[in-house]
């Protein structure tokens, strides 16, 4: 196992305020890993530190082996960052901007390359001001990744796009996965962290407050299941028993069947809510 991303005790104060309180985190290099969390958490202030945009008070952070605030150039030119939309560049073509930036990075990708890649091939020749949301997010991306970066940051990628752009969007980030680049994406949609990541952080008041897979987080996998159909409802630890009785009581098909666990959602909610100390 290689780290791509290694911190501990991390700390930053605002002031009075504490926004990180002794972080620790460990991503290793390849995964994809989600960041989730409420406003004010500290999940920008924890990306920025990591991408050396911000001097932390304390705490160890190395980041593919170095510690952002001694960045080099070099090491720089090892990261992705996708921030949100910049549209200075509204009036030159896809192609133009994406050679253009290809030209900051020692070690490029070739830009047609890249445009198909976040599927803009049919658009290469089109001004980005008359690109949709969704397709102006795939030029972010673009540019994100022109430099053959080994760690990607996305933060909120696809915040405003509707469920088909978003779909297009995760395949997208799942083909970049794919080839092995390491992905810390930050993200209020809980579908999306779990659509994409391996493992999740969830931050609250400047602490992580669970990590692990989306699947088994906070407990969710061992939590009771619901059997639900037309007329009722039942939580239970064995489901499969439940449906057998209610097959046998319906002599066949249960109308309206459906068994669910908690959603990543419901368990990130508890999460967030739990009272500290
Ligand atoms: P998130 O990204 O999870 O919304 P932030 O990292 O932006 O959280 O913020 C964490 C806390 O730090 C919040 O209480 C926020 O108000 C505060 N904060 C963030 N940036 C600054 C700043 N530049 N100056 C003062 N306070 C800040």
């Amino acid at each position: 196992m290689t780290t791509a991303i290694h911190v501990r005790g991390l700390t930053k104060r605002y002031g009075d305020v504490r926004a990180i309180d002794g972080l620790d985190l460990e991503i290793r290099q390849g995964e994809v890993f989600a960041i989730l969390g409420p406003n004010g958490a500290g999940k920008s202030t924890t990306v920025e530190i990591l991408e050396g945009y911000r001097k932390r008070d304390s705490g160890e952070v190395r980041v593919l082996g170095v510690d952002p605030q001694k960045a080099t150039r070099e090491w720089r030119a090892k990261l992705g960052i996708v921030l949100q939309t910049a549209n200075d560049a509204a009036e030159l073509t896809v192609r133009e901007t994406i050679r253009h930036f290809a030209g900051y990075y020692p070690a490029s990708g070739d830009p047609d390359e890249v445009i198909a890649k976040v599927g803009l091939t049919e658009k290469a020749d089109v001004r980005i001001r008359k690109l949709s949301g969704g397709q102006r997010r795939r030029v972010d991306v673009a540019l994100g990744v022109i430099g053959n970066p080994e760690l990607v940051f996305l933060d909120e990628p696809t915040t405003g796009f509707d469920p088909e752009a978003r779909r297009q969007f995760w395949d997208l980030i799942k083909g970049l996965a794919a080839e092995g680049t390491t992905i810390v994406l930050t993200t209020h949609y809980l579908d999306e962290a779990e659509a994409l990541a391996g493992r999740v952080a969830v931050i609250a008041q400047g602490r992580i407050v669970a990590e692990g897979d989306p699947a088994t987080l906070g407990g969710r996998a061992a939590a009771k299941a619901r059997v639900s159909w037309l007329d009722g409802v039942i939580e239970t630890d064995t489901p499969t028993e439940t449906v057998l009785e209610l097959a046998a009581r319906f002599d066949g098909e249960i109308p309206g069947l459906a068994v669910t666990r908690p959603t990543l959602e419901d368990i990130y909610l508890t999460l967030i809510e739990a009272p500290r100390v």
